[in-house]
């Protein structure tokens, strides 16, 4: 009688050992079938959901030196506290912009597959790259708000790119993540292809928030999410609001940077 619970425990540890065993020859078979693709060439790849090692290496990843406030490439290091040209000029109202890497190549392939191919599996590696390149912007208190979509494009595209990307880094960094507190009242034309100046006026005033989330922002430090950073007057409109509702401090985190000063948008 004394051995029955033991006798039990085997059992249950037997059939647990017999599924997993037969979950990896399921994996493997499927593996067999269909071998895991490289996210941005489709080539066959050694691991699922992952960047094949070719387009890895042509990841423009943006190193060091970089300008503190922008977050873009400088071509001298001029220190931690270092400024690009544009930043000097024109500061903006959030503290902080860190990102990935440059918007091109394979990294521009896997905004393109989130953003209009509608491959969500592709928010798990860009938010493990931005969790990596925005270290310096968490604190235990965060926020991470994503940059939100009018409803009637949420509905056209039926999920928010920039939601399942703060959600993946919120995760990783193990902060708060508020995908609901910002709206996009206003409907907003497409940002691609308006100069700087029409950029910021066809924003202005497009953001609020809910009203019970200005309690839960004062005095918070908020990252706000996004997939590209352009000329930054989204996330300019969206700071302006988060700064009024009393936010500690406004920093931005994309998975890539298309650099104003080297596109032609
Ligand atoms: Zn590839």
């Amino acid at each position: 009688m004394l051995h029955e619970p033991d006798a039990g425990l085997h059992r249950l540890d037997w059939r647990r050992r017999s599924l997993g065993g037969l979950r990896r020859i399921w994996r493997a078979g499927l593996d067999f079938l269909l071998p895991p693709r490289c996210l941005t060439c489709d080539a066959p790849s050694a691991e699922p959901d992952a960047v094949c090692p070719s387009c890895w290496g042509q990841m423009p990843f943006i190193e060091a030196p970089w300008c503190a406030r922008y977050g873009t490439p400088l071509s001298f290091d001029l220190g931690p506290e270092g400024l690009s040209a544009r930043a000097i000029a024109s500061p903006p109202l959030f503290n902080r912009a860190r990102a990935a890497t440059l918007y091109g190549g394979p990294a521009r392939d896997l905004v393109l597959a989130l953003k209009f191919g509608g491959r969500r599996e592709v928010a798990a590696p860009m938010g493990r790259l931005m969790a990596a390149a925005g270290r310096e912007l968490f604190q235990p208190d965060t926020l991470v708000l994503p940059v939100p979509l009018h409803r009637t494009r949420l509905w056209q595209r039926r999920f928010n790119q920039a939601a399942l990307l703060g959600q993946q880094v919120a995760r990783i960094k193990g902060v708060g993540f508020e995908p609901l507190m910002l709206e996009r009242r206003r409907r907003t034309r497409q940002q691609v292809g308006l100069h700087a100046d029409e950029r910021s006026r066809n924003v202005r005033g497009a953001f609020a928030l809910r009203p019970e989330a200005a309690m839960k922002i004062s005095g918070r430090p908020v990252v706000l999410v996004d997939d590209v950073l352009t000329t930054g007057s989204t996330v300019e409109a969206c700071t302006r609001v988060l700064l009024r509702a009393g936010a500690r401090q406004v920093d931005v985190l994309t998975f890539a940077i298309a650099d104003p000063s080297l596109t032609a948008d």
